[in-house]
């Protein structure tokens, strides 16, 4: 293994100052720094992002870089110009709206887009100078999207990583962008795409099927030469860092410097970046209401207002921090007595000793997003409750949520839900807040960021080495060699070869896939060689292979291995076959081809097949799914067998398959040399009933029994013509 190399858009550290006074660097305290901090300051490790700071002068940048590479960091430098369109412009204006479902907001202009890709064209440039095949790579967040495929064009075996910080959201708004594909052919250059929630990857996975046509198996989706695997990982945070800051004396002095300015009142917490995800103005209007639907707690209850300033460049939250500002100012206004503030408002950043007595006095914490990844702030919360005392309300659209099913979860468009939450927490048993917190403190403990890095990293190397075995297999020009040499010195030689997907690329529908005249001529060429046998083994039907191929000096097995015909004979079939089940499962289909549109049956002798190719992708598979659990008993009673293909389930005879079939051919001649070449699930058949020494080669990624595997039917085509 090599060295692990992290990329994010900002550094671990803030560079601060100018040429005069000097530059200071400020460590952050955020918890992908924390989490990763044992990671890329071991060994030869790096850490690559923007320093966040603006520089011109060469000297300085270099004095800068300097320091940074000494404690494994380092720099990439951005241009004003790039800090406008890239990171206030493409990420923060187009892509973060859209992914949080603020599609009002989000701007589509093509020279931001231009920037996003130069830019990360320069992350790439800078990962170059120090990475090499079979270094770990982790790439972070929606800035650098483009970022793993750009490096898998220059490392083509690197093992990269990456993560998303904030929610995918579903195809339906996804598919706004005018460069989604470009983003999803930009992040699946990863080994590895790690999301904080289920839902989140399951948004992913249908974007990518639904507009670049690819499917997933369990996550798993196949490229030509390689597999990508998406993972939900919810983060963390660093549990005992804020377990340890709530009981540290600092905390616990400013926590008594506050109580007594704010006297016995109770206590609700508010703490988020400015951001128009996080739902602060809606939160306001909630405590106005609150105050108004139970006026009891007038004067006995004040809302702490953290707010953190951030983006301030980007005119929605210039205009986000007025309406707060004015909310705040109406509330306190209408409400606020001589010796009552309803809200404490603070627009700026606190130290974690001031966060951490706020966390502890907090009766109620409000962490209530209109949409988030995950939400850190709310974990810090529990973590921070020794005495258990505290309840927290969090919103169904944070990531959190999902964890954290033990807190009350609102709906923050449901204001009357919300208000009333807040009196069910003021008034909940200590008890019953003892119990919700230690449920959740067991959660955030065990499930903490360095659990989370640990997974992530682990899940990567599984990947990589998945991978490793995939290409060892894949036909390289040593194996491509010694397999025409065999063919070459052997004297009789047969060869496999299954038609759709294996020869002919997939075609919307069946009668499309007819052989071209490279394929004739090739098929021709090599039947007619001396001593070469080829045959033809497929799932369709006998008469377009034979209308298609009979002319040819080729033996064809149709039907997955139903009908059989040697050149110049007539077709043959197993014998007792009885097709006499069509008429019981015939109807079941026709079902289901009336309720799903673009599906369409096709008749075979000895079996049916349902297609749905044309079928609206997801609807596709979901009723394949429901015919095969339909006819999973009655298929066993009647000793059918129910396959899955490529977009088609087809029903036949148990006892018969390709590898049957195949065997055949294999019984009454000797061959010195043989060659299977398949694609899906029904070749592995034939595959398995090779003999030792035969050459089995898969076309595509996904797992196989196969000794071989290829890319594509252009690059089997390629195979064949090198035999001749
Ligand atoms: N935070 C902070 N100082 C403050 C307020 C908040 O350092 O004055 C931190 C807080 O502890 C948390 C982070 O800011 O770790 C916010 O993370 P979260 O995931 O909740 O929201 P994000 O800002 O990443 O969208």
């Amino acid at each position: 293994m090599g060295k692990t190399i992290i990329i994010s858009n900002r550094l671990p550290v803030r560079v601060e100052g100018n040429p005069e006074e000097g530059l200071s660097y400020i460590p952050s305290e955020g918890g992908l720094a924390t989490g990763l901090g044992s990671v890329y300051k071991g060994g030869g490790n790096m850490w690559i992002g923007w320093p966040g700071i603006y520089m011109t002068d060469p000297d300085l940048k270099d004095e800068t870089k300097q320091k940074l590479l000494s404690e494994n960091m380092q720099p990439v430098f951005l241009s004003k110009k790039e800090i406008e369109d890239f990171y206030e412009g493409f990420c923060n204006s187009t892509l973060w709206p859209n992914f949080h479902y603020f599609n009002q907001y989000a701007i589509y202009k093509r020279n931001l887009w231009e920037s996003y890709v130069a830019v990360n064209e320069k992350f790439r440039d800078a990962v170059l100078d120090i990475a090499e095949d079979g270094d770990r790579i982790w790439v972070h967040d929606y800035q650098l999207f483009l970022l793993p495929q750009l490096i898998r064009d220059k490392l083509p075996n690197a093992s990269i990583g990456f993560f998303l910080h904030i929610p995918f959201p579903s195809h339906e708004v996804f598919r706004l962008i005018p460069w989604r594909k470009q983003l999803l052919f930009g992040v699946l250059g990863a080994d590895l795409i790690g999301f904080h929630t289920y839902d989140d990857m399951r948004h992913f996975l249908s974007a990518v099927n639904r507009l670049v046509s690819l499917g997933n198996h369990q996550g798993q989706i196949n490229m030509a030469n390689r597999i990508v695997q998406v993972d939900p990982f919810p983060m963390g945070i660093d549990y005992d860092k804020y377990a340890k800051a709530a009981a540290d004396p600092e905390t616990i002095s400013n926590e008594v410097e506050y109580r007594t300015s704010l006297g016995q009142q109770k206590l609700i917490l508010s703490i988020d970046r400015l951001d128009y995800s996080k739902g602060i103005p809606q939160r306001l209007v909630i405590f106005d209401l609150f105050l108004k639907k139970y006026p009891q707690y007038q004067g006995k209850v004040s809302l702490i207002l953290l707010v953190v300033p951030s983006r301030d460049k980007v005119a929605q939250y210039m205009a986000l921090k007025e309406e707060v500002d004015l909310l705040v100012g109406r509330i306190n206004g209408t409400y606020g007595s001589m010796n009552w503030t309803p809200i404490h408002y603070f627009y700026r950043s606190l130290d974690l000793p001031k966060l951490s007595a706020l966390y502890r006095m907090a009766d109620v914490a409000m962490v209530t997003p209109m949409r988030d990844g995950m939400n850190l702030v709310c974990k810090e919360f529990v973590a921070s409750k020794l005495d258990k005392k505290g309840v927290l309300i969090l919103s169904e659209m944070a990531g959190a949520s999902k964890e954290l099913s033990d807190a009350i979860l609102i709906n923050p468009n449901d204001k009357h839900q919300v208000a009333d939450a807040i009196k069910t927490a003021l008034e909940m048993s200590l008890k019953d807040q003892r119990r919700a917190l230690e449920s959740m403190q067991k959660t955030i403990k065990r499930y903490n960021v360095h659990h989370w890095v640990d997974l992530f990293l682990t899940r990567l190397d599984q990947v990589t080495h998945q991978q490793d075995e995939f290409r060892t297999k894949l036909i390289d020009e040593s194996t491509r060699q010694k397999l025409f040499k065999d063919f070459q010195s052997s004297k009789s030689q047969i060869i496999f070869l299954d038609y759709d997907g294996t020869l002919v690329e997939f075609q919307n529908s069946p009668e499309k896939a007819k052989p071209d005249k490279e394929l004739i001529d090739l098929l021709k060429s090599l039947s007619e060689k001396k001593g070469t046998k080829v045959v033809i083994i497929s799932g369709r039907e006998r008469h377009s292979l034979e209308n298609w191929l009979g002319s040819l000096n080729v033996d064809i097995i149709a039907e997955h291995g139903i009908w059989l015909r040697q050149k110049g004979s007539k077709w043959e079939t197993i014998d007792d076959l009885n097709s006499d089940w069509k008429e019981e499962i015939k109807p079941i289909l026709e079902m289901y081809v009336s309720k799903t549109p673009g599906s369409l049956i096709e008749e075979k002798d000895f079996s049916l097949v349902w297609h749905f190719r044309k079928v609206e992708t997801g609807l596709g598979e979901l009723r394949s799914r429901e015919i095969f659990s339909h006819l999973r008993f009655l298929s066993e009673d009647m000793n059918l067998h129910v396959l899955e293909g490529d977009k088609v389930v087809e029903i036949k005879n148990a006892q018969v398959d390709k590898g049957r079939a195949a065997a055949k051919w294999l019984k009454d001649q000797k061959y010195d040399y043989i060659l299977a070449v398949g694609d899906d699930r029904t070749d592995e058949d034939t595959f398995e009933a090779m003999p030792k020494g035969a050459y089995t080669v898969k076309v595509g990624g996904n797992r196989s029994s196969a000794s071989y595997s290829i890319k594509d039917p252009a690059s089997v085509r390629e195979l064949l013509k090198g035999l001749l």
